[in-house]
């Protein structure tokens, strides 16, 4: 097992590994930017090293500095959390040449999903189901308009190097593909240094339906479950829950059987993720692979009773899973709610909920400063319940229990979406923000 990690990220992914390296019995090394130099994560690490100013590009996402880091303190293993060098194939071959493990899959398998035209194209060969559109990179917007008129409108153009919902654009029209295409290629050449293009049929107001995976390095692959990510505000999530209301057990087998041959054809080990859309026929198709941790990581660890954090590390050291898929056993059902920060500013009081089936993932306390310098997601609330109907009550007093005062927050549109009917329900997907938003602010208007 590891003597000592890296850890190269902040917030409260930073405070998760800490904490899992503390039960193992592993040193934490962690290093930090000027403006987290008060944090939690900075506190409780075993050692913490600051390696540049507030911008990400010169602390966070600066690889040099994190691998002589490392090097200096002679750390075994880097743990990139998720967003930041997570995803990064160089920084993982950067790792690989110093002899230094990094906590996810190979850089060559990084490579290989990070680029989703080829994931596609790798899926297609291994007869996943995929969306329909290109079988390559689309070379013009003439063969977009081609490409369009063969698949049907309305479609989605999307960036080859893309995340978090940038350089993706609809068109229900040639019109629309004509401004779609110069704005999704900008958007993509000025957020990931690569404007490849590809195409996919739209799937009007699909379920987005992923599936956890665990792999070791000697074959073994599982399927922990799915998530129900559906509830998304401009293609980010902010809501998960687990099991989906959609899926029934044949289809979870079926989709859980999918995700491990998809994992498999790409040579995947470590922790990751398949995700689908599935449309209003339960058709579903692959999407993209995730290559690291996820935010929403916690929503499948209270329904498994795995600690997928432990697990990754596990994995990474050269262990094998020590269990099989008939054991993976899924009995209660758990829901994510993710509680950002509207503006920055200084925390001035918190109170955080607590009790039975309740976890609170979260760095901050009581005199925080939110930086407007990174993601605005503070707090992370996970409950479980024997049933959705428990979870969901249980939802509703743990964010009545939750006190954030000195910023704003969407803590309050959260209390309420769980009272929305459609939500009740479990009748949502993709489109439930797009449908419900103004009625929940409305109800927001009408409270105060
Ligand atoms: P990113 O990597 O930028 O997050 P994804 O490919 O994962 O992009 O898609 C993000 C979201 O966009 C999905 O969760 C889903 O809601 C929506 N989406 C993606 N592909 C399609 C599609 N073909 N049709 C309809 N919605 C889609």
């Amino acid at each position: 097992m590891f003597k000592r990690i890296l850890i190269a990220n902040r917030g409260e992914i930073a405070l998760r590994i800490i904490r899992c390296c503390r039960e193992m019995d592993i040193e934490s090394v962690l290093v930090y930017s000027t403006a987290d130099a008060k944090s939690l994560p900075v506190m409780i690490a075993s050692q913490a090293v600051c390696i540049g100013p507030a911008k990400a590009s010169e602390s966070y996402l600066s690889q040099d500095a994190i691998l002589q880091t490392a090097i200096s303190l002679k750390c075994d293993a880097i743990h990139p959390g998720y967003g930041f060098l997570s995803e990064n194939a160089e920084f993982a071959r950067k790792c690989e040449e110093h002899h230094i493990v990094f906590i996810g899959p190979s850089a060559e398998v990084i490579s290989r999903m990070g680029d989703k035209q080829r994931a596609r194209e790798l899926m297609m060969q291994h007869d996943i189901p995929v969306v329909p559109g290109t079988k390559e990179l689309l070379k013009s917007l003439q063969e977009a308009k081609e490409m369009a008129r063969k698949i049907g409108y309305p479609v989605l153009l999307k960036a080859s190097a893309g995340g978090g919902g940038k350089g993706m654009r609809k068109a229900f029209s040639q019109e629309e593909l004509e401004e779609a295409y110069v704005t999704a290629k900008a958007e993509a050449k000025a957020a990931f240094d690569n404007d490849d293009m590809y195409m996919e049929k739209l799937i009007l107001n699909p379920h987005h339906i992923e599936f956890q995976i665990l792999a070791d390095q000697y074959g073994n692959t599982l399927s922990l479950g799915e998530r129900d990510c559906s509830i998304q505000k401009n293609n980010q999530k902010f809501l998960e829950e687990s099991p989906s209301n959609l899926l029934d057990d044949r289809l979870r087998k079926e989709m859980g059987e999918i995700a491990v041959r998809a994992a498999k054809a790409a040579g995947y080990y470590n922790a990751g993720t398949i995700e689908f859309v599935v449309d209003e026929e339960k058709n579903y198709y692959f999407i993209e692979m995730n290559t690291r941790i996820q935010v929403e990581h916690p929503v499948t660890e209270a329904i498994t009773g795995l600690d997928l954090l432990k697990e990754q590390i596990r994995i990474a050291a050269g262990m094998k899973l020590h269990l099989s898929q008939e054991e993976i056993q899924i009995g209660q059902h758990a829901i994510e709610c993710r509680i950002n920060a509207l503006t920055p500013g200084t925390i001035t009081f918190l109170h955080l909920p607590a009790g039975y089936g309740v976890r609170v993932d979260s760095h901050v306390f009581t005199g925080y400063e939110v930086s407007p310098y990174y993601d605005s997601m503070i707090a992370k609330v996970i409950v479980t319940g024997k049933s959705r109907l428990e979870a969901i009550r249980r939802m509703r007093r743990v964010l009545e229990e939750l006190i954030i005062e000195g910023v704003q927050t969407n803590l309050e549109f959260m209390h309420l979406l769980s009272y929305h009917p459609s939500f009740i329900k479990g009748n949502y997907n993709t489109g439930f923000w797009e449908n419900h938003h103004e009625t929940i602010e409305e109800w927001q208007k009408s409270g105060r």
